[in-house]
């Protein structure tokens, strides 16, 4: 007998997040040869809201939530990025961090999940007002977060400034420098060379793997990737220097495209001078969402949860799908790409290349010793191809798609750790 009441304090709509997570987690449950324990995951095991006051520039207060969620330390330390979006809510989060779990689990580093989070657009604040909210947060989460206990990192809103802020505030409570405590910094402070590239250099590995396995060229292979932040950013770039042509590209302002392939380095300057691709020279405004039905060998999904849903997957005439972002694809999503034949490489495989660099920093951090850019990228790809070979295998193997392979693996993993750590007390 199981006694496994659910949680009082999920308050999400079907089709949310945490949602999909306990449906990709079910679905998994009969491929796994010992599923015992299975249930433990459907359950965060430490989650922090705090309330963050903080003084706007004009003199008026502001309040703010945050979240930490601690979704399973079974593998080691919680690690996972912090993300500031006006949608951010806890339901959110803790999907965001059960995906981290699964993540460190299918490339093997020792790490468990977690997500951090606060509901707010930084877009409408100044730079001040985003350092006082991620000092005051990180104050308030000072309690469970630590490099022993559980490592922040960037996600959606966040960067390696505002690393930088999350270090220098653990620090000062603590009063001594602590550079371990988060990683994504800036170089300067106990970053690690080639961080900032990892996620999307990683999504690129991952549709490079695949294309050998489909005999699909680089060359001249079509790309689209939506959101061209962190991740889509640096991913649009690894393709386009290996000679793919990414033709169209979004981020939350609007859409742009050009068949005979966009020009990235002048995107990337464009962006950088404008603060959006949109507005780009030698290309034509594109409709956000007509993005996904682009006839293309890889669609990149790089921004939010659930944009790939029941309502456009029909109409998605991408080869194959290579997931930047986290949860993109929902499962009934999942469902009518296998059934069109098109091939999704998972999040919690595609875009571990950040966390798999996070790593690679707090090594270095700890030694106090750095490596170069070309031994990280070495390392990074040597992880991400071995990585891709293991779930491509498996899912050969046990004619399962991709997703539920990775999940066989890193479930596997999390839960063979759960047994033998046993249950407390
Ligand atoms: P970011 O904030 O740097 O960039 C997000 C981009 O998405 C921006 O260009 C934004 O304009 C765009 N965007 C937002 N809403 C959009 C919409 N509706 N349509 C089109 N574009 C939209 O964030 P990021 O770090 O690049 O993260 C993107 C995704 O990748 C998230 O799902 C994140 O969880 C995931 N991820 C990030 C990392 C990392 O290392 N940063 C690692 C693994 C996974």
């Amino acid at each position: 007998m199981i006694y496994d009441p659910p949680l009082s304090y999920v308050s999400e709509e079907p089709g949310g997040p945490w949602s999909n997570y306990l449906e990709q987690l079910d679905r998994v449950r009969p491929y796994l040869p010992d599923a015992s324990g299975i249930e433990g995951l459907k359950r965060p095991k430490r989650i922090m809201i705090v309330d963050i006051p903080i003084r706007l520039d004009s003199g008026d207060m502001a309040y703010f939530e945050g979240y930490r969620v601690q979704h399973s330390l079974a593998r080691g330390p919680g690690k996972g990025g912090i993300r500031l979006h006006p949608a951010v809510n806890l339901s959110e989060v803790m999907a965001l961090a059960a995906w981290m779990t699964m993540k460190c689990a299918v490339v093997g580093i020792p790490f468990g999940g977690a997500k951090g989070g606060v509901r707010c657009d930084p877009t409408m604040l100044s730079q001040h007002e985003v350092e006082r909210i991620v000092r005051r947060y990180i104050s308030e989460i000072n309690l469970i977060i630590g490099p022993k206990i559980d490592i922040p990192a960037p996600d959606v809103g966040t960067n390696a400034q505002i690393m930088a802020w999350v270090m220098d505030t653990y620090s000062m409570n603590k009063g001594r420098t602590v550079p371990g405590v988060t990683t994504g910094k800036p170089v300067a402070i106990g970053g690690s060379l080639g961080r900032q590239d990892a996620t999307g250099r990683g999504v690129y590995v991952c549709a490079e793997e695949l294309g050998k396995r489909l005999n699909l060229s680089m060359a001249g292979a079509r790309v689209v990737v939506q959101g061209f932040g962190n991740v889509g950013n640096a991913a649009a770039r690894c393709f386009h220097r290996a000679g793919a042509k990414v033709i169209a590209v979004s981020d939350v302002r609007g859409a742009i495209m050009n068949h005979r392939g966009l020009d990235v380095p002048a995107l990337v300057q464009h962006v950088a001078q404008t603060g959006s691709v949109v507005g780009f020279p030698e290309a034509e405004p594109l409709d956000g969402m007509a993005l996904f039905e682009l006839e293309v060998e890889y669609l990149v999904p790089a921004a939010l949860e659930n944009q790939i849903t029941e309502r456009n997957a029909p109409r998605v005439k991408a080869k194959a799908v290579v997931e930047g972002a986290n949860g993109p694809t929902t499962p009934d999503a999942d469902d009518i790409l296998g059934r069109h034949g098109v091939l999704v490489v998972p999040d919690i495989l595609a875009n571990a290349g950040g966390v798999t660099v996070s790593y690679f920093e707090w090594v270095q951090d700890f030694n106090e010793y750095f490596w170069s850019e070309e031994e990280i990228n070495a390392r990074l790809a040597r992880i991400m191809r071995d990585s891709f070979q293991a779930v491509w295998q498996l899912a050969q193997e046990r004619k399962i798609t991709l997703r539920t392979s990775a999940y066989v693996l890193a479930v596997g993993r999390v839960l063979e750790a759960k047994r033998m750590r046993g249950v407390y007390p």
